[in-house]
């Protein structure tokens, strides 16, 4: 009989699921550290506006420097800071940075907006309001140049507690955006019922731009909608020039992605800008 027995697939079965512990509890031990050792740091990714051609913002991005490993992606630990409790601590330090950011490349460049994600987890915490206040009062920032980035999945539970809380960082000035924007069941309710002032369309609908009718469909019905309703739109994840001419002539407000530019550290996103404000003329 050379059928694997019932106990050999057992113990590698058990042995899997060891390994996926070890691995996860290594890993929050590592994240734990991290934090408190302060091994992450901002890339930014700029915003292109499409009727006057000047980047109007850049998204914050957060990566984590793990020494000696290289950097690694807010889809992997992001997740996990949630679950361990911990994304309020980093989600604190990315608001302070990037405001802090923001006003000092506002002395050198015309103010750039500067998007900066929130988690669902971090509305969990309840003073978040006043954390994110203090945060650009503390740096001196003009909150109308702050885009707090939000997700759907965030009024799962109580909308009606979210709704207060996003008109009362309007009313501070705050920019609301909510990112990678679908065409779910609760989707339209939520952009109808939100106090929000950007809509960022989601990459998927960017990606087949160029070839199906049917994502073209949903990229007008949703620019006309913002428009309808006064809202910018942002389409993410553009990497061709094709998408951008589609996305151009379907309405879209602004457009960020590879085809501008990766995210970039802050030295070479000066860079960038100094490159993108310079005269056209003295360029060509
Ligand atoms: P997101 O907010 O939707 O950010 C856009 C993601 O698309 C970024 O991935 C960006 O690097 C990537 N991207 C930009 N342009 C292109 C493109 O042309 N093509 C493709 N294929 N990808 C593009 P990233 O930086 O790995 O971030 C992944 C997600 O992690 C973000 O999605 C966001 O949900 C989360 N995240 C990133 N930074 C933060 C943060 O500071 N706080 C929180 N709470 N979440 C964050
Ligand atoms: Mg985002
Ligand atoms: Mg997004
Ligand atoms: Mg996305």
């Amino acid at each position: 009989d050379v059928r694997p027995s019932g106990n050999i697939s057992l113990a590698v079965y058990r042995r899997e699921l060891e390994d996926a512990l070890h691995n996860r509890l290594s890993l929050e031990a590592e994240l734990r550290r991290a934090v408190e050792q302060q091994e992450f740091h901002l890339v930014y990714q700029p915003q292109l506006d499409l009727a006057t051609e000047r980047i109007v913002g850049v998204e914050a991005l957060v990566r984590w420097q793990k020494p000696g490993q290289g950097t690694i992606s807010p889809a992997v630990f992001i997740p996990v800071l949630e679950e361990i409790g911990m994304i309020h601590q980093l989600g604190e330090w990315i608001l302070h940075e990037a405001c802090a950011r923001q006003v000092a490349w506002s002395q050198h460049f015309p103010a750039i907006r500067m998007g900066i994600n929130l988690s669902p987890a971090q509305f969990e915490q309840s003073d978040l309001p006043l954390v994110i206040r203090q945060a650009a009062r503390l740096a001196g920032a003009d909150t109308r140049m702050i885009e707090l980035e939000i997700t759907e999945s965030l009024a799962m539970h109580s909308p009606e507690t979210t709704i207060k809380l996003l008109q009362n960082l309007r009313e501070d000035g705050f920019k609301i955006a909510i990112d990678d924007f679908g065409i779910g069941f609760s989707s339209l309710e939520y952009l109808l019922r939100f106090p929000l002032d950007t809509l960022k369309i989601d990459r998927a609908f960017v990606k087949d731009i160029t070839r199906g009718r049917s994502d073209r469909a949903i990229v007008r019905a949703l620019t006309s909608l913002c428009q309808g309703l006064g809202l910018t739109t942002i389409a993410e994840g553009v990497e061709t020039q094709r998408q951008r001419d589609y996305l151009d002539a379907l309405g879209a407000t602004e457009i960020q992605g590879y085809l501008l530019s990766p995210p970039l550290a802050e030295k070479d996103l000066l860079v960038f800008l100094q490159n993108s404000f310079s005269p056209k003329a003295a360029q060509e």
